[in-house]
């Protein structure tokens, strides 16, 4: 066909892909998730965003209502569908989704009696991702057999970090997760960067943390920090990404700011 027409091939892609994990809720994983995949999009990358978090905050925040009879990550983690067709586009070009939906509440439990239940979004994602540059999942708020599976189909973690007084020791935990992960399931996961989230200048506390997170885990850190800035917060009630609520917002600037290091770190990563 494309001889006839001479259309180009399309490029077989080697999608990277990206898991936004960390085991404590409200830190921002889902709105870096969400607003990262609109910045790559945007950005004229192929992007896909997976919600793997049975709140679905991903798919409503893009406008997408759960709904049951609509298959999703539920249905494609139990081999009940496949990717392709469970996959929707969003409002952004460039950017589909596959959401999440009621049914992803159980999976956990139906998952334990499947065969390689740690494996089954890798076997998935291996078979059909191609048209991809980036797959984004958004992870739900624990360590159970959905982050696993998340992060054995992953090349990369990006850990939203809140400036918060905990925030070294949850993290002390997930770097630990890590190591396990690449003994135990993938020898590949790498951390990509850690991203400070709902930054505040005028509180001492989070100041002080940001500089701490600095100090341990330098170039790891991303430059950019992600602000608290109420366009964010306010963006996934009107099913949008902030960036598409208000392109202008500090917010916003910040996630494309985030976006472009990530993109750079991972040419940097092609071309050693
Ligand atoms: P998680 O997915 O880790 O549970 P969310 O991304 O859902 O976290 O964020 C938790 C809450 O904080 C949400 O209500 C979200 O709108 C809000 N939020 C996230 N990032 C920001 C930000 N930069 N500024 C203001 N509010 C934010
Ligand atoms: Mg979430």
């Amino acid at each position: 066909m494309s001889d006839l027409f001479d259309i180009p091939e399309a490029p077989v892609r080697n999608p990277r892909i990206i898991a936004v994990v960390n085991q404590k809720g409200g830190v921002g994983k889902t709105t870096t998730a969400i607003n990262v995949a609109t910045a790559m999009a945007a950005c004229q990358r192929r992007v896909l965003l997976v919600d793997l978090d049975p709140q679905g905050n991903a798919s409503t925040g893009m406008g997408l209502s759960p709904h049951i009879k609509r298959n999703g990550s539920y249905h494609v983690l139990l081999g009940l569908a496949q990717l392709g067709p469970s996959v929707r586009p969003s409002r952004i070009p460039g950017l589909d989704i596959l959401p999440a939906s009621p049914d992803l509440a159980g999976v956990e439990i139906e998952l334990v009696n499947l065969p390689e239940r740690e494996y089954r979004l890798r076997n998935t994602l291996g078979k059909s991702h191609h048209s991809y540059d980036y797959v984004v999942i958004d992870c739900p708020p624990s360590m159970g057999l959905l982050t696993l599976n998340a992060l054995t189909a992953s090349q990369q973690m990006l850990i939203p970090l809140q400036c918060e007084f905990y925030a070294l020791e949850g993290l002390s935990h997930l770097l630990n997760t890590h190591a396990q992960i690449r003994q135990g399931f993938n020898p590949n996961l790498e951390i990509l960067g850690i991203v400070l989230t709902m930054y505040d200048g005028r509180n001492a506390l989070c100041v002080q943390v940001a500089q701490d997170v600095r100090s341990h885990f330098g170039a790891l850190v991303f430059a950019n920090e992600i602000p608290r800035n109420v366009k964010v917060s306010e963006a996934p009630s009107h099913g949008v990404p902030a960036l598409i609520y208000d392109v202008r917002s500090v917010g916003s600037r910040s996630y494309m700011g985030l976006a472009s290091e990530i993109i750079q770190r991972n040419q940097e990563k092609l071309a050693s």
